[in-house]
């Protein structure tokens, strides 16, 4: 499982506080990709609610991440819309009990 990589666990922790991110959001992407979308709940950090996206590629590697970089990818403004909207129909899943069809969101 690509959610258990060393890579993984790194990119989903919060770059200011370096504790693990809260997952938000798991979001089909391009190509067989997963954007995954974390949010900081540390109190105090500059980043906290602030989210990031780790996408893992098909194949399990995390997708344009370069070591010794030690900013993570800008994504795409149309990526991070989408894991937004992702976001948001999960909280209206969560506040309504109601259920959206996979795909209704794209
Ligand atoms: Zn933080």
């Amino acid at each position: 499982m690509a959610e258990t990589t060393p890579e993984f666990t790194e990119a989903s922790k919060c770059f200011r506080c370096k504790l693990p991110g809260e997952p938000a959001a798991t979001v089909p992407s391009d190509g067989g990709s997963t954007l995954h979308v974390f949010f900081c709940r540390t109190e105090g950090c500059r980043w906290e609610d602030t989210s990031w996206v780790v996408q893992v590629m098909k194949n399990g590697t995390l997708a344009h991440r370069r070591k010794g970089e030690k900013d993570f990818p800008v994504m795409p403004q149309w990526q991070i819309d989408r894991a937004r909207r992702q976001i948001e129909v999960i909280e209206h899943e969560q506040a309504t009990g109601t259920q959206t069809g996979p795909g209704d969101w794209s």
